[in-house]
Order: structure tokens, then C-alpha cells, then sequence
């Protein structure tokens, strides 16, 4: 196969008009007069067989290229011109389709209108093309570009709805801002790219990269690497490392990148934490009509990556060292990175529910926190959230939007002593939303997704089982730092402690080397800070996750000062 019409080489996302003929001289015959007409806005590809046409199809295919018009000769040894047709129907069903015949085939190019939906048959020879091709031509363009065919430039996912690993793969693409196509594999859309990729659907999802790389069942860190996203640091040795990349984490790396220190963030799956999970964050300075955490974080990662700082992806933490005055921060893969100071804002992660069924169930029904994500999918549905906290009350409220029903289950006696007064308004003012007290899950069932819920009345014991496919749980969360065992203090429920709560008694922290205090924000290890929701007593909320993150970099510099 061969391109043409592209300047220097490269493919220019204009759309293309393919030409099939097993004749090499006829074959660049037509290229070169569709060239000259039409080669400043298409891409003119050639192909010298049925079975080449058809691979230079499914490779522009997974690069999400547009075909605009297909030209085939009817006699090629085989595969036939028609025959052909109908397979690249299959590839691009929109693209417009002649034949090119001999006067003898003219019965065989009549009968193929039926059967491939043939636009045009073209007689040979077709001089002069400004008579007999190019009015063809430009009627099949007119014709095609009557129809919508905007480029899909970017990451397509093949995937079901009950498949764990889709969801979790769509869910990570939203959370690092990866603009991506979902195609279910049960559509047709979704059939043509797995045949196009030769996966067999087995295994999902298929993601296809922009380029056109076919990835099955990828891992978050291969997708991070194919789809752009940083994973490795580009230096042995920073100012200042931030683990974590929530609020507290992205405030921290633009403070210190707009400080001037060297900054590098590592975050174990996506940016935004929490907060990157919120519908609607009401509160924060400075948006009286609310933010998406969406939004927040896609905000926070620009502004951040402005002023310099490396943000990694996909990399977990899982130590800490100190060496003298460097501290050095270890990855799952065995290796590390180290600096003169770090920052741990990890915040907290979903507490699951441990009831029978549920971890069979999760990502084929139940989810945790993703109901961004999932809201399209269970529009019209009944939805089921466990939950009376903030986090809750925002799931429902924004899900209530497409669902048929929104039902909060929810441990307590009332709604008001856990949700913040302005949700449990908007709550009651939403009449499909309702809300159930004194009930708990006792169990999930379903045979490969959630079909029905076991609820349990917490005052009597009495259960009932309901019909549900969907559910998301808001049951609170807890700090992952036993990684952190030995090294920083923390309290018993594991969140870190610092400045004023590690010297509460009045003596310095053990091992402490220096004659002054730990700073407000400083662990029981000189120059490693905290922020955020995994100090121990912080406040839970995204502002004052943000401003301890610009906080404990001011603490930084004046750390680094007396070093
Ligand atoms: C659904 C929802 C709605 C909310 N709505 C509001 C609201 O309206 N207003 C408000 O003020 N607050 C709200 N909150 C609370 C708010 O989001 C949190 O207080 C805030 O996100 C805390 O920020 P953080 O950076 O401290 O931690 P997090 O947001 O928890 O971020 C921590 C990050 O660290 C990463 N991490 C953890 N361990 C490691 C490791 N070992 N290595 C690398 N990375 C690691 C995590 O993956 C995560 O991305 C909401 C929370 C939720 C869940």
C-alpha cells in the first residue's frame, strides 16, 4: 500500500479516498489523476489487492482516520472488486463505494448496487478524468460529506458495562483528563474495531491509542505510557518529591514549582484524589456556581505543569529512607528518586463494604466512587447508594439527574447529623431521590453483575431482597500509610502527626536531631511534611487540603534555609 498527497510524508488528518487495482500501471494511473484533483484536502491511498485495501483499511481504522470515498476494479485475482466492497463495508460502512469496470463486466457492476449498496460504476478507461472521473468523483464526496463524520482522534475503548476491567479503565481515563471514545462490544461500531484490532472480544476492554495501537486488558501503567502520560521522573534528585496527587499534592507541586524548587508529584493512579471524584464541589473560594472535580484537577495539572513540575502517574510509594539529609522515596518496581525534602499529602482512600457478594460484584454493578463515570450507563436504571456523608449526597443528587430512582441507604437514624445542610436540602428537594434510614446491605447477588441487593433493617434485623443493578458505595475512608511503618509517627488510626501533635506532651519527637521543634507541618521527620486528609485531625475538605499543600512548601523553604 502507498500514500500520496501528504505533505512531507506524514498523514494529515484529512479524510481519504482509497483506490483498489491489481494492475500496477492503472493503479498509479488513478492515484495520480485523484491526486491532481483532490490531493490537497484527501489523502489519496493505493492498494494493488483486495487483502492490501482491506489491512490499509483496519490500519486507519485504529488511528480513527476518516475514508471518504473507496474506488475497487472489479476483476482482481482472489478477491473481486465486489467482493472486496462488501468486506470494506464492514471497516467503513460510510464511505462511498464505486466499481471500476470493463464494458463487459457492466452486468456484474449492476448486480453489485444490490448487493454491496454500490454508489457508482466507473467505465475504463475513464479519460478524460475532468469528464468521466472527476464528476463521479465530487458526487460521492458531496454525497459522504452530507453525513456527520467528525474524527475520532482520540483513545477509543472497546469494553462492556459488566466487564470489571472496562469500567476501571474508563474510570482511569476521566481521572487523568484522557478524552476517550467508549464503544460497547455488543454495538456494531464496537464488533468492527475488535475485528479491525484481530482481538476476539474475550478479553476486554481493547483500548485503541491514537496512534492506532491495539492495547487488550492493558494495565493503568501501560496505559499511562501509551496514552502520554508521564511515568518516570527525568532526574535522580529534586528539592522536593509530593506523594500524592489529590488537592494537598497539587497545591504543594504549584507552590513549589512556582517557588522554584525542582518538583517532581507522584501519584499511584490519576491526579485529582478525592476531590477528582466529586460531581460537585459547592464550597471551594472563588466558584459560587461549583466546580466539578473534574474540572479542579484539570485546572490544578496545567497550572502545576506550567510552572515546571513533574507529574508521574501510576507510581506507587512504598518507603521512605533517610539518608543524612536526603530522603529517598521507593516505587513498587524497585526503583526510587530522592531529594532534599518531601511532602506526603496521600490523603484517604474508600473503605470497602465487606458483605457476601460484594467483592465478586465490584465494577459489574457496584462501584466505589465512580459514579462520574457510570452515570451514562445507569441512566434510566433504579440506583441504589449506601452512604449519609457529603460524598453520598453528591452521588445522588448528580445521578438522580438520568436515573429513574435514587435510593440513599443509609445506617443512621437521619440524613442531618452526617450530610452537610445545603445536600440534605437539595436531597429532599429532589423528588427521585429517597431516602431509607436504619437499613444497611446485608448482601449482593448476581450470577456475572448485580441483580439484586439484601437489605437489612438495622432496628429489627428484618431482611428484605430488592431488584437492583446498580450500586454505589460512600462508606467513609482510611489512610494507606503502614508503608510508612518505622519511619513517620502516626496515630492509631494510621493519619500522620505533625508539628504541635507530635511535641502534645511537651517532649521532642524520638530521634529528633535538632534543637527547635518540628515545624507546624513537618512529621517526626525532619524536612518530610504532611497535608491534607491524611494528617492526623486535618479538616476533610478540598481548601484546606489545598492551602496546607501551599502551607507545608512555605515549611519547606524554611527548612531548606537552615540546611
Ligand atoms: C465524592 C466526594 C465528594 C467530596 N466533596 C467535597 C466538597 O464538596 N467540598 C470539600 O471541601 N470536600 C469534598 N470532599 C473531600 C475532599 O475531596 C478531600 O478532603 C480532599 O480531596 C483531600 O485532598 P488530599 O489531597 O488530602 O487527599 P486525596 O484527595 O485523598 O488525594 C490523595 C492522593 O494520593 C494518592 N496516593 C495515596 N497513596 C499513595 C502512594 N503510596 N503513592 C502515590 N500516591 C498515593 C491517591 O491515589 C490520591 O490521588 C469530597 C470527597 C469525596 C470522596
Amino acid at each position: 500500500m502507498t500514500e500520496q498527497g501528504t505533505a512531507n510524508g506524514q498523514a494529515a488528518p484529512r479524510p481519504a479516498i482509497l483506490t483498489v487495482d491489481d494492475d500496477p500501471g492503472v493503479s498509479r494511473a488513478v492515484a495520480r489523476d485523484l491526486r491532481r484533483k483532490y490531493g490537497e484536502d484527501h489523502r489519496i491511498v493505493r492498494a494493488e489487492s483486495g487483502a492490501d485495501g482491506l489491512d490499509a483499511l483496519r490500519q486507519m481504522k485504529l488511528r480513527g482516520d476518516l475514508v471518504a470515498v473507496i474506488l475497487a476494479d472489479y476483476r482482481m485475482p482472489e478477491m473481486n472488486g465486489i467482493e472486496f466492497l462488501e468486506r470494506a463495508m464492514d471497516v467503513y460502512p460510510a464511505a462511498r463505494r464505486a466499481l471500476l469496470t470493463a464494458y463487459a463486466d457492466t452486468g456484474a457492476a449492476i448486480d453489485a448496487i444490490n448487493v454491496v449498496d454500490l454508489d457508482y460504476y466507473l467505465l475504463k478507461p475513464w479519460d478524460p478524468p475532468e469528464e468521466k472521473l472527476y464528476p463521479v468523483v465530487d458526487s460521492l464526496l458531496d454525497s459522504w460529506r452530507s453525513a456527520d463524520h467528525r474524527p475520532v482522534a482520540e483513545t477509543k475503548v472497546v469494553g462492556h458495562r459488566w466487564s470489571a476491567r472496562s469500567s476501571q479503565v474508563r474510570e482511569f481515563l476521566a481521572r487523568n483528563q484522557v478524552p476517550y471514545r467508549w464503544y460497547s462490544s455488543d454495538d456494531q461500531e464496537g464488533k468492527r474495531l475488535l475485528e479491525a484490532a484481530g482481538a476476539d472480544g474475550m478479553r476486554l476492554p481493547l483500548v485503541i491509542t491514537p496512534d492506532g495501537d491495539a492495547l487488550v486488558e492493558p494495565s493503568d501503567a501501560e496505559l499511562a505510557s501509551r496514552v502520554g502520560l508521564a511515568t518516570t521522573p527525568s532526574e535522580a534528585f529534586y528539592d522536593l518529591i509530593v506523594v500524592g496527587g489529590g488537592p494537598a499534592g497539587l497545591g504543594a507541586a504549584v507552590y513549589g514549582a512556582s517557588e522554584g524548587l525542582r518538583t517532581v508529584l507522584v501519584e499511584r493512579t490519576a491526579t485529582g484524589g478525592q476531590a477528582g471524584q466529586s460531581s460537585r464541589i459547592e464550597n471551594y473560594l472563588g466558584f459560587p456556581d461549583g466546580v466539578s472535580g473534574a474540572q479542579l484537577t484539570d485546572r490544578a495539572r496545567r497550572q502545576a505543569a506550567k510552572f515546571g513540575a513533574e507529574l508521574l502517574t501510576t507510581r506507587e510509594v512504598v518507603g521512605l529512607e533517610v539518608n543524612g539529609s536526603a530522603r529517598r522515596v521507593d516505587f513498587g518496581d524497585g526503583t526510587s528518586v530522592g531529594a532534599h525534602t518531601v511532602i506526603l499529602a496521600t490523603g484517604v482512600t474508600y473503605r470497602q463494604l465487606t458483605v457476601p457478594g460484594i467483592a465478586e460484584l465490584t465494577g459489574r454493578g457496584v462501584f466505589y466512587g465512580s459514579a462520574l463515570t457510570e452515570a451514562t450507563s445507569c441512566a434510566d436504571h433504579d440506583i441504589y447508594i449506601v452512604g449519609g456523608a457529603n460524598s453520598a449526597g453528591q452521588a445522588a443528587v448528580y445521578l438522580a439527574k438520568g436515573a429513574r430512582s435514587v435510593t440513599l441507604l443509609v445506617r443512621g437514624s437521619s440524613l442531618e447529623r452526617s450530610m452537610s445542610h445545603y445536600l440534605v436540602q437539595q436531597v429532599a428537594a429532589t423528588p427521585r431521590i429517597s431516602v431509607r434510614t436504619c437499613t444497611e446491605v446485608a448482601a449482593a447477588h448476581g450470577a456475572d453483575h448485580l441483580e439484586r441487593l439484601t437489605l437489612r433493617d438495622s432496628r429489627t434485623g428484618a431482611t428484605e431482597t430488592v431488584d437492583a443493578g446498580w450500586l454505589f458505595v460512600f462508606i467513609g475512608a482510611a489512610p494507606l500509610t503502614e508503608w510508612l511503618d518505622g519511619v513517620v509517627q502516626r496515630d492509631e488510626r494510621g493519619f500522620i502527626l505533625a508539628g504541635p501533635d507530635l511535641v502534645a506532651d511537651g517532649s521532642r519527637p524520638q530521634g529528633w536531631p535538632f534543637d527547635r521543634p518540628p515545624y507546624h507541618l513537618e512529621t517526626s521527620v525532619p524536612g518530610v511534611f504532611v497535608a491534607g486528609d491524611v494528617r492526623a485531625e486535618s479538616a476533610k475538605r478540598v481548601a484546606s487540603a489545598v492551602g496546607e499543600g501551599a502551607m507545608a512548601v512555605m515549611l519547606v523553604h524554611r527548612y531548606l534555609e537552615m540546611l
